[in-house]
């Protein structure tokens, strides 16, 4: 048996795999294409696992764990994915299915949460130290890890303040409430902030977007701000919520970099300079980007395969039906 854990990140195109040493550095990387429907991505985890294995020249059995990060509503108690649209996943009891192909537990948690554990990993955060992940990617949720642990609430929800509603007036949003923070700072906000970037049908990507807003297109600046102000909003509630240490912005809105992180430290800066309280908690210095060199999902699905997320929130218990990031 090796001291080695793996970790798989299987995201809606592309599956990752890190294998993670005793000290918790990344040994050995492998990516492949995700397959769709249950079937195929429980295959696609295994044949990653296995590639692993090959690399490291060990048994797959010699892992000393392994951990899967997986979008939908997950039940990281039972194993159980459920809801994940992009993958083509109703209901699938991965953590069975895996553990019986690999003679082994294999536990799985969703890629938000993994991601905030990994995230904390990575930026050496100490375990007394407290984190917020906050993912842009096609929604928006964070992941919350409090004394190196992961929070995830009495019922698996915490952290998922994309469908926390600002604006009564706003888009319906496919949850069923109006306005929800979501619709105004994702991936999916984009074609409705922007509806001038659409090109044949095809929703702008948010590097178009910023691109357009600094050569002065005037609708894409309006809608750049926007978002970048409703991100400010996010990382402002869960500062107030949890009071972390520290909220990292990863997903895939995060890759805009410099543009992203000063606009979201401009406006939280600017709000303070109105507000003593605001000015008070230091926001700008506790939002941070994500390492944009390694995946931090597949590193955390590592130590969420180690049972480095403690128990002591329940998960398993029901959830309501929020639609994953
Ligand atoms: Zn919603």
């Amino acid at each position: 048996m090796s001291g080695e854990r793996v970790g798989i990140d299987i995201g809606g195109t592309k599956t990752h795999g890190v294998v993670l040493d005793d000290a918790g550095a990344v040994v050995e990387q492998w990516r492949s294409p995700t397959g769709f429907g249950p079937e195929a991505v429980v295959a696609t985890a295994i044949a990653a696992v296995e590639k692993l294995a090959t690399l490291r020249g060990i048994d797959p059995a010699a892992f000393a764990s392994v951990g899967i990060g997986i979008p939908g509503r997950v039940d990281s108690a039972l194993g159980h994915v459920g809801h994940a649209v992009n993958l083509g996943v109703d209901s699938l009891d991965l953590g069975a299915q895996l553990a019986a192909r690999l003679g082994r537990p294999v536990r799985v948690e969703n890629d938000v949460n993994a991601a905030a554990l990994g995230a904390h990993h990575l930026l050496a955060r100490g375990q007394s130290r407290s984190m917020a992940y906050l993912n842009l990617g096609t929604g928006l949720a964070a992941g919350i890890v409090l004394d190196g642990a992961l929070w995830r609430g009495a019922r698996g929800v915490a952290g998922e303040i994309g469908h926390i509603p600002v604006d009564p007036q706003g888009e319906l949003c496919p949850c069923g409430q109006r306005g929800c923070l979501e619709t105004l700072a994702s991936g999916s906000a984009l074609a409705r902030l922007w509806p001038e970037g659409s090109i044949d049908g095809r929703a702008p990507r948010a590097g178009e977007l910023f691109a357009a807003a600094s050569e002065g297109d005037p609708a894409a600046t309006r809608a750049a701000e926007r978002i970048v102000e409703n991100i400010a909003a996010a990382v402002r509630i869960l500062v107030l919520t949890v009071d972390v240490d520290a909220v990292v912005i990863g997903g895939g809105l995060s890759s805009l970099g410099a543009p992203l992180i000063g606009g979201v430290r401009a406006r939280l800066a600017a709000d303070a300079r109105t507000s003593p309280f605001l000015a008070s908690l230091d926001l700008g210095d506790r939002v941070l980007l994500v390492p944009g060199d390694v995946d931090v999902a597949a590193v955390g699905a590592a130590l969420v395969g180690a049972a480095g997320s403690a128990a002591g929130n329940a998960a398993g218990s029901p959830q309501p039906e929020v639609v994953p990031a």
